[in-house]
This record gives C-alpha cells, sequence and structure tokens, in this order.
C-alpha cells in the first residue's frame, strides 16, 4: 500500500506555495486534505480542480485559536479525524535593525509559531486519544542562526524547531511522531519578489518531492539542499563572532551588498 492512501491529512496555508502543491500531490497519492488558509478563493479553486471528496477546506487564520479550532471542527466532521498534520501557513516579512518595529516581530511570531502551535492544539488530543498521529511542520533553513534582516523570521522558524524538538520526545510513547522540515529558497509567491538571484533556489516540485519522502518516512528532521543545509549547521555551531564573519563572507560573496536589503525569507 501507498504511504498516503486513504490517510487524512490537515495541510494549514493549503492555499498557495507549498502547502497548495503538497495537497494536490496528497491527494493525487490518494489521501483525504483538509486544507486551511486565510481565504475561501484558493481553496476552492484547488477543490475544483482534485478529485471530488478528497479536499474539503475551511477559510480560518492560524493566530485566531477558536476559529481554527471551529474550522478543524467542521473538516473533522467532514472528513473525519486527521492522521497528519503539515503546518505550511507561514509569513516571511523583512525586520530590519535599523527600521526595527516589534509590532512587525509580533506579526510574523504569531503566525509562524503560535499559529503552528494552534495547529498543533487542534489535532493533538484526537491523535493522542488514538495513539497514533503525525506532526509535521514547515520550519527553514534560516531556523539554525538569525540572519540580517529576516530576525523574526529566524526567531520564530527556531521556535518552532524547539516546540517540535520537545513534542518529538513526549508524544513518542504516545504513538505520535513529529518531523520538523527545514528547506531552503523554494520558487513560491512568498519569495517571487526576491527575484532570481537568490543562491541554490528549489522549484517548488523538487521541494515538495523532498518534503513527501520524509515524511512518508516520518524522518525526525530533514534540511536542503546542500550545501546551505550543510553551511547554516556549521555556523550554528561555530563560536558566535567567527560565525557572524563567515555569514558576512557568505552573504558578500552570494549576492553582495545591495541584495542584503532584499532579504526577508524564508
Ligand atoms: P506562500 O506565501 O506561497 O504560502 C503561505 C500560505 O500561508 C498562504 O496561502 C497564506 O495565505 C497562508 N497564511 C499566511 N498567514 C496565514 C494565517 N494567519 N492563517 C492561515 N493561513 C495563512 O509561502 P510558501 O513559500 O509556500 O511557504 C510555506 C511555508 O514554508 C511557510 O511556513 C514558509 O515559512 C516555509 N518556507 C518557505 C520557503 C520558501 O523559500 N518559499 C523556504 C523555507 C520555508
Amino acid at each position: 500500500m501507498r504511504p498516503f492512501t486513504d490517510d487524512r491529512i490537515l495541510i494549514t496555508g493549503a492555499g498557495s506555495g507549498l502547502g497548495r502543491l503538497i495537497s494536490r500531490k496528497l491527494v493525487e497519492a490518494g489521501a483525504v486534505v483538509g486544507g486551511i488558509d486565510l481565504a475561501a478563493e484558493p481553496l476552492e479553486q484547488l477543490a475544483a480542480e482534485l478529485a471530488p471528496g478528497r479536499f474539503a477546506w475551511a477559510a480560518a487564520d492560524v493566530t485566531d485559536r477558536a476559529a481554527l479550532l471551529a474550522g478543524v471542527r467542521r473538516l473533522e466532521t467532514a472528513v473525519g479525524p486527521f492522521d497528519r498534520l503539515i503546518a505550511c501557513a507561514g509569513i516571511g516579512r523583512a525586520t530590519p535593525a535599523d527600521a526595527f518595529a516589534s509590532a512587525d516581530f509580533e506579526d510574523v511570531i504569531r503566525v509562524n509559531l503560535i499559529g503552528v502551535a494552534n495547529s498543533v492544539e487542534a489535532v493533538l488530543p484526537g491523535m493522542i486519544a488514538r495513539k497514533k498521529g503525525h506532526i509535521v511542520a514547515l520550519s527553514s533553513l534560516a531556523s539554525f542562526r538569525g540572519l540580517p534582516k529576516m530576525a523574526a523570521y529566524c526567531a520564530s522558524k527556531s521556535g518552532v524547531n524547539a516546540l517540535l524538538d520537545a513534542l518529538s520526545i513526549e508524544l513518542r510513547p504516545h504513538g505520535i511522531r513529529v518531523t520538523t522540515v527545514c528547506p531552503g529558497w523554494v520558487r513560491t509567491p512568498m519569495t517571487a519578489r526576491l527575484g532570481d538571484a537568490l543562491p541554490h533556489m528549489l522549484e517548488p516540485e523538487d521541494a515538495v518531492r523532498r518534503i513527501l519522502a520524509a515524511v512518508a518516512r516520518k524522518q525526525r528532521f530533514v534540511a536542503f539542499p546542500n550545501p546551505t543545509a550543510t553551511l547554516v549547521r556549521i555556523l550554528r555551531w561555530l563560536p558566535p563572532a567567527m560565525s557572524d564573519w563567515v555569514l558576512q563572507r557568505q552573504i558578500k560573496r552570494a549576492m553582495g551588498n545591495a541584495k542584503l536589503d532584499e532579504m526577508a525569507g524564508p
């Protein structure tokens, strides 16, 4: 049997980019997907493109706990309890130090971190009761250390890693597995404004193939592509002053100073 056949999978951020393509691939692989996103229209459109009865959707903001829980309950009434969560909803926003605004910082943390926590809360009690489940969240290579102009995004994704690290150990005895996904740059609407000059940009098909391979194996952690994934691992473990120096040199070499001003995610 294929790994996703008749799996019921909740996907947040299903209206665009990686969440949308993951939803499509999983339905094609035989899963039943419940998609959540802010607006109804892209979800309605996706449902019309997919096999009838395999994609249910609800418009909800992942930062609004009550609305999200209500949306997930409606989806579970329609398709049954979810076996997996794939939390993709996220935003990228520049938070440069010379125009630092803690309100921007809060917005990013609320969607990228609290939104994941709210999504986990929506499915976890049921998974614990059924003694099985799989929680997956889209973090980022930006989670490994703070990057210029991306303080909030990096902090949000580091938080996602810590959240999933803790859950992984606590939930294993309950039969629930956890997968942290750390992609580098992927060509989606989130990165469209950054142009083509970003290093090692992946096409969404390539990224989603790697993500779903890790999800199918219930791999604990996946980071790609190399060599960027190896570089950020090294940056994390270097002494901080040396890590700063190496990173500045790498950014200059890869992008030039001008591009630094445009960095804002992922
Ligand atoms: P995207 O902008 O194409 O899709 C993000 C989706 O999340 C959108 O449909 C958006 O409406 C939804 N969303 C945003 N805020 C929401 C909210 N409050 N409630 C519900 N839905 C909300 O971006 P993407 O590139 O597909 O990103 C998907 C995930 O992958 C994000 O978590 C992102 O941080 C992560 N990621 C992306 C890249 C990249 O290069 N594209 C790299 C690493 C990680």
